[in-house]
């Protein structure tokens, strides 16, 4: 049996070494062999090479076809000090690929050279077991998690569909979650607003909702807005955030924060719900359709009774919340198709969902022809609905 010295001695006459300052040349020439950290996760998080993927040795036969699906591509696998490389380039060419060579001297000689590295994506101990259903879904994976963990997404209003989206957003470990309500928690929300509590009757709704959010998920910071949103607040509000989710239940509040979004590049995601019915879709930051496509005109205000007037399934605001969710994950993600341009209606009674298209308006006031969205005026909405 040989020592495995001598094992090691005779692998490495086998192995083709490149040296630090050659493989830089060559990523920086863009030759591009695919460049493989075989380290354990407690060594890759000091820093690894620029563009190299971390597939730990002990998962090397598994992951490297989804890598490195042509075994004619050229491969650098690199350890910390260049041993385990050459064992790990061994099991490359059992495997059948071709020009897999080791980093001599590893990653301690890459950063003894003096080359650049940089610190990989990693997610904390306890957030890798918070978010692991996540990280398995090859379109999230770790990278998509830190995503959402940078990302702000604005909850306009903490009540029926502020709760189940602002809640299912802390489950996903949306970074930050910004609340704007000015209103303390009535008992008669509890049937729909189940971020509130009834030992919570009384207390301003912002302060309910990081309650339950922190309690949800520590990682979410949540800005609370105990205010209105108005024309003179708008922007500053809705400035620093990735996405709004809308979950006003007023015209005036709808139309401001379309224009304000707009003006603001902003993605809106918009649901309303009346009774059994629910509607939902998404206004793009920098496209269009927008609200005052949808409605030119506010309704005359006896043909919009609030909730507060016409009642509401309790479980309604609920499902479009979630939906609301949903669309807004997918827009910090960039993945999948939104309902931008697509207004989706949901009827609880007949269990029915019906998707309508919706159309830019050539001549909208906010996003037609020739507009200039930087542009947009903040007018008087109580006004303007009012009439
Ligand atoms: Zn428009």
């Amino acid at each position: 049996m040989p020592t495995f010295d001598t094992l090691l001695r005779e692998l490495r006459g086998k192995t083709p070494e490149v040296d630090p300052q050659t493989l830089s040349i060559e990523l920086r020439d863009g030759r591009q062999p695919a460049v493989i950290d075989v380290r354990e996760p407690d060594e890759n998080v000091q820093g690894m090479i620029p563009g190299s993927v971390h597939i730990v040795r002990g998962f090397l036969e598994q992951r490297i076809e989804r890598a490195v699906p042509d075994r004619e591509t050229p491969v650098v696998l690199y350890c910390a000090s260049g041993t385990r490389s050459v064992l790990a380039a061994r099991t490359l060419g059992e495997l059948g690929y071709a020009n897999v060579r080791s980093l001599a001297g590893g990653f301690t000689g890459w950063k003894r050279a003096g080359l650049p590295f940089e610190q990989p994506l990693a997610l904390r101990p306890d957030q890798e077991a918070r978010y692991s259903r996540h990280v398995l879904i090859p379109e999230v994976g770790v990278a998509g998690q830190l995503k959402l963990l940078k990302s702000k997404v604005l909850c306009i209003g903490a009540g029926g569909l502020g709760s189940p989206s602002s809640m299912y957003l802390a489950a996903a470990g949306i970074g930050t979650i910004g609340m704007i309500d000015d209103d303390v928690v009535d008992a008669s929300n509890l049937q729909r607003q189940i971020l509130h509590s009834t030992e919570r009757v009384g207390t301003p709704k912002v302060d309910s909702a990081e309650k339950t959010l922190r309690g949800l998920n520590p990682d979410v910071k949540v800005d609370k807005h105990a205010t209105r949103i108005t024309a003179d607040n708008a922007l500053a509000l809705i400035g620093p955030y990735d996405v709004v989710i809308d979950g006003a239940d007023n015209f005036a509040t709808r139309y401001l924060v379309n224009d304000s979004a707009l003006r603001l590049g902003k993605p809106v995601v918009h649901a309303s719900i009346f009774r059994f019915e629910g509607q939902i879709t998404v206004f793009p930051g920098a496209g269009s359709p927008c609200y005052r496509c949808l409605y030119p005109q506010p309704p005359p205000a006896e043909e919009a009774p609030s909730c507060a007037e016409a009642g509401v399934l309790g479980v309604l605001p609920g499902i479009m919340g979630v939906l609301q969710a949903t669309e807004a994950i997918k827009l910090v993600l960039g993945l999948g198709d939104t309902l931008a341009g697509r207004l989706l209606v949901y009827d609880a009674l007949k269990t029915r969902f019906r998707e309508l298209k919706l159309r830019r308006d050539p001549k909208c006031p906010t996003c037609g022809d020739g507009v200039d969205r930087t542009q947009i005026p903040l007018i008087d909405y109580e006004q303007f609905c009012s009439r």
